[in-house]
C-alpha cells in the first residue's frame, strides 16, 4: 500500500543533541581529536582590548577556516553558509543549532589584522605539527622538499612590462601593492625588473606553464617527513626557481630551531642540486644529499666531458685522459690567488706545451690551444651527491620523493587550491599555511583513528 506523509502538527518542543547526529566515522570527528586550540586565546591575548564588547571567539574562526580548507570550500561567504546549514560543521565549530555563524567580513578583518600580526596561522600549524610528532608520525630521518606553482588572484590583462611599471607612492595604494613596495625598499640589492608585473598583485611572478599561456603565480614550498608524508614546514615564495630553492634553508633552519628536527638525508629534484645548495647541505648542515647533481658540463659533440677528467685532491689538480695535469696556478705568485670567478668556479687548465703535442687533442680541445675545466668551489659536495646517487638508498629516496607530489596533487584536486583568493605574499603565506595544516590534520584523522566495521569515509576523500 502506498504510504503518504502525514501533515500533522509539528511538536512544540524538540529534544535535539547535535553530537548524536554527526556520524562516528565522520572525518571531522577524527580531525577534532587532533586539533587543540586551548592555547590560542593566550597567544592572541595581547591583540585584544580588556574593555568593550567581546569579539567573536578566534577559536571559532580558526575552526571554520579548518572546515573550509579541509573540504575545499574556497569562498568565505560560501563557508559561512555551509557552516550555517551543515550539522557536522556546526558540531566541529562548537556552534549549537541556534548559534549565529559569524559574518564573512569578520574573516577578512581577522586574517588581515590580528591573525597576521601575531602569525596565528603558523601558531596553529605548529600546534598540529607538534601533535604529529607526539603521535609518532614524524620519523626525522629523511625529509623531502619540493615546490608547486599556484595561480595568483591576478588577471593577465592587468599585467604591464616590468620596465614600464611605476606606482604612484603618493596615491592611496591597495595593500598588496604597499606590501610589494615595502619589500622592494627593504631589499639589499635592487632586483632586475621582471618581464611582466601585475598591477593588482605585483609580488606574484609571471610564470610560463607548459602547454598553456603564462600567468601570475606564487609557489608553495613543502618540506615533508618521508615516514608518513607529514608536512614539517611550508613557505610561500614568488614562483621563481631561485626563491623556491632558497626557501629550503629557511624551512630546514626553522624546523631545527622549533622542533629540534634535523634529518640525515634530504631528498629533492635537480633544481635543488646546484653547487651552492649541495655545499650548504654537505659542508654546513652535514646532511646526505639525495639530490641529482645540476650538471651542465657533459658534452655531446664527441669531445671529452668534465667527467673524463680525474680529480686528484692531494695535488689540487685534474688528470686528463692523456695523463697530463690540469692546474689552477702554473705560475707561482708572491701573494697566492684564490682564482675564484664570479660564478664561484676555479679554472684549471692544461699546459699549452702538453696539448700541442697530444694525439688526443682533436677529441679534447680541437678549437683552443689548451683544455680548461671549470671546477665549482663546492665541487667536493657535488662529488658526495654523485657517490650517494650510486647507492640503493638513493633509489628508495627517489620513490619517497613522490610523496610530496602526491600532497601537491591532493592540495589542488581535493582541497581545490588551484588559485589563491588572498593577494600579496602574505596572502599566499596564509593560504598555504592553512592548507598544509588541513592536510596534516586529515593525515592524522585518516591514519590514527581506528576504523570500525561500519567505517568508511562518508565524505568525498
Ligand atoms: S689535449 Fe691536453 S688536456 Fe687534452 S688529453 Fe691531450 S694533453 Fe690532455
Amino acid at each position: 500500500m502506498m504510504g503518504r506523509q502525514e501533515a500533522a502538527q509539528a511538536p512544540l518542543f524538540y529534544a535535539f543533541n547535535l553530537d548524536t547526529h554527526v556520524p562516528s566515522n565522520h572525518l571531522l570527528r577524527g580531525i577534532d581529536r587532533f586539533l587543540d586550540l586551548s592555547e590560542l586565546h593566550q597567544h592572541l591575548a595581547p591583540h585584544y582590548s580588556n574593555t568593550g564588547r567581546p569579539s567573536i571567539d578566534p577559536a571559532l574562526l580558526i575552526r571554520m577556516l579548518v572546515v573550509g580548507y579541509c573540504f575545499g570550500i574556497r569562498s568565505e561567504r560560501q563557508l559561512c553558509g555551509e557552516v550555517h546549514l551543515n550539522l557536522a560543521y556546526r558540531w566541529f565549530c562548537r556552534l549549537d543549532l541556534e548559534d549565529k555563524v559569524p559574518d564573512h567580513s569578520t574573516f577578512s578583518k581577522n586574517r588581515h589584522g590580528r591573525f597576521r600580526d601575531n602569525d596565528t596561522l603558523r601558531f596553529v600549524f605548529e600546534k598540529v605539527l607538534a601533535r604529529c610528532l607526539e603521535e609518532g608520525l614524524v620519523g626525522g630521518e629523511g625529509f623531502a622538499v619540493d615546490a608547486s606553482v599556484v595561480r595568483a588572484d591576478a588577471s593577465r590583462q592587468r599585467g604591464v612590462p616590468g620596465s614600464e611599471v611605476a606606482f604612484d607612492r603618493t596615491a592611496s595604494l591597495a595593500w598588496p601593492v604597499r606590501e610589494y613596495l615595502e619589500a622592494l625598499d627593504a631589499a639589499e640589492e635592487p632586483e632586475t625588473p621582471p618581464k611582466n608585473v601585475s598591477l593588482t598583485d605585483p609580488a606574484a611572478r609571471w610564470t610560463a606553464a607548459p602547454g598553456g599561456p603564462a600567468f601570475f603565480a606564487y609557489s608553495t614550498n613543502y618540506l615533508i617527513d618521508v615516514k608518513a608524508g607529514v608536512i614539517v614546514d611550508v613557505e610561500a615564495t614568488p614562483a621563481l626557481r631561485s626563491d623556491e630553492v632558497n626557501s629550503t634553508r629557511t624551512m630546514m633552519d626553522r624546523v631545527e630551531q622549533r622542533f629540534d628536527q634535523k634529518p640525515k638525508r634530504l631528498i629533492g629534484d635537480t633544481a635543488y642540486g646546484t653547487a651552492e645548495m649541495l655545499g650548504w647541505m654537505v659542508d654546513e648542515k652535514a646532511i646526505e644529499p639525495h639530490v641529482p647533481v645540476w650538471d651542465k658540463t657533459e658534452r655531446n659533440d664527441g669531445t671529452f666531458s668534465h667527467s673524463d677528467f680525474e680529480w686528484h685532491d692531494e695535488g689540487n689538480e685534474y688528470r686528463c685522459p692523456g695523463g697530463k695535469a690540469l692546474r689552477h696556478g702554473w705560475r707561482k705568485f708572491t701573494v697566492p690567488r684564490t682564482g675564484i670567478t664570479k660564478e664561484n668556479t676555479i679554472i684549471y687548465h692544461a699546459s699549452e706545451h702538453d696539448c700541442r703535442a697530444c694525439p688526443l687533442k682533436a677529441r679534447c680541445c680541437p678549437n683552443t690551444p689548451m683544455r680548461k675545466i671549470r671546477r665549482q668551489v663546492n665541487e667536493s659536495a657535488r662529488d658526495v651527491a654523485r657517490q650517494v646517487a650510486k647507492t640503493p638508498g638513493y633509489l628508495r629516496s627517489r620513490r619517497q620523493r613522490k610523496k610530496v607530489e602526491v600532497l601537491f596533487a591532493h592540495l589542488k584536486r581535493i582541497l581545490r587550491l588551484r588559485r589563491l583568493r588572498l593577494r600579496g605574499l602574505c596572502g599566499a603565506h596564509d593560504e598555504f599555511l592553512m592548507a598544509a595544516t588541513a592536510q596534516n590534520l586529515r593525515r592524522m584523522a585518516m591514519w590514527l583513528v581506528p576504523k570500525g566495521p561500519e567505517m568508511g569515509n562518508p565524505l568525498p576523500a
